[in-house]
């Protein structure tokens, strides 16, 4: 009877260091009860070893009981430590979760981003040209080889076809198709769309494999402008280029025209600016001329109007367009237009805000 009383003693014992475990506040308490589980000296320890001297006969069953204690005791100090393992990570959790909301909060209030300078010229552009009575279009930056040349009235030999100057994606038996070398294909797609009168401006990004410099990027963002409709003619095209330069530059800006050569274009014509750094006096940023270049204009070639369907007889337009980037440079003072790509906060942070 005396290994009954010892068993009542055992599970007595038992129950207590379990209600002891769940009660532990840290992992060291715990393992300071393991040990007294593992002692020598314990209850269970006592009745394990009276079993050597048992009546053979009662040791299955006293064994059984024993086993079902020890069980008990591991699951309360199992249950125990994952309770006490949950509440450390919570809090750890809690305390790191703290920590990113507190952030948050902070960036929330210091560090409010704005738009990239380039994304604030293209808009201020588009909005000149708005209230200008145009229309805004936008197309695909992977074009058709047909979209972005021959269309445009460039010949299979021009040299801007060939693969060194153009990021080609695919070399297709009837068509090839590549990263747009300039946002001409949307007055394409926008002729072949749209009967005239047409008034619209295509901003986007285009691609060319230049080697990086000052003022060269191989991702640049050019806008173009186009007008189709009766009776259109060179001196409207000199009139609206001269009214965006003063929308966008202010009245002592003046912009003037030279003669050069563009396949789709037919007069073709450079436009200069009058040099925004030195008013005209000349410097170092114009050469000493007092003018700067700004972009490419002419007259839509009958040979566009042929490939997109619209009858040169009865209608006639113009075409200008000029560098985003080129643009923003000129008008933030950037020496380097390649600062525009690197996303360096320290120079796009000077420029928060102006829209
Ligand atoms: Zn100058």
């Amino acid at each position: 009877m005396e290994s009954g009383a010892g068993l009542e003693e055992a599970t007595r014992w038992v129950e207590e260091l379990s209600s002891r475990a769940a009660g532990a506040a840290s992992g060291a308490e715990l393992a300071k009860l393991r040990e007294a589980v593992g002692d020598r000296g314990s209850p269970l320890s006592a009745l394990y070893r009276s079993m050597k001297v048992m009546d053979p006969a009662l040791r299955p069953e006293f064994g059984r009981r024993l086993q079902e204690l020890r069980l008990r005791l591991d699951q309360a100090l199992e249950a125990a430590s994952a309770a006490i393992s949950a509440r450390e990570r919570e809090a750890t959790f809690g305390a790191e979760r703290d920590d990113l909301g507190a952030y948050l909060c902070r960036s929330r209030y210091e560090g409010v981003g704005s738009l990239h300078l380039i994304t604030m010229t293209r808009m201020e552009l588009e909005d000149i040209f708005i209230s200008l009575g145009y229309a805004v279009a936008e197309g695909p930056e992977v074009e058709s080889e047909w979209n972005n040349f021959e269309a445009l009235n460039i010949p299979k030999f021009h040299p801007a076809r060939a693969s060194q100057d153009s990021f080609f994606l695919d070399f297709g038996e009837e068509e090839s198709t590549l990263l747009r070398t300039h946002t001409s294909p949307i007055e394409i797609r926008l002729m072949q769309a749209q009967k005239p009168p047409i008034y619209a401006v295509a901003p986007g990004r285009v691609y060319r494999r230049d080697t990086p410099d000052a003022r060269h990027t191989p991702a640049f963002h050019q806008i173009e402008a186009l007008v189709v409709d009766r009776g259109i003619s060179f001196s409207n095209l000199k009139a609206t280029i001269e009214s965006f330069t003063s929308a966008y530059f202010g009245p002592s800006i003046k912009a003037r025209l030279r003669p050069a050569y563009f396949p789709f274009t037919e007069p073709s014509a450079e436009f200069e600016i009058t040099c925004t750094i030195c008013s005209g006096t000349g410097c170092r940023t114009c050469s000493g001329t007092g003018w700067i270049e700004l972009g490419g204009a002419g007259m839509v070639h009958p040979k566009v109007f042929e490939a997109v369907g619209i009858d040169h007889r009865v209608y006639s337009g113009f075409a200008f367009g000029f560098g985003i980037d080129r643009l923003a440079q000129m008008r933030a003072g950037l020496p380097d237009m390649r600062v525009l790509p690197e996303n360096d906060l320290r120079i796009l942070a000077q420029f928060r805000g102006r829209r």
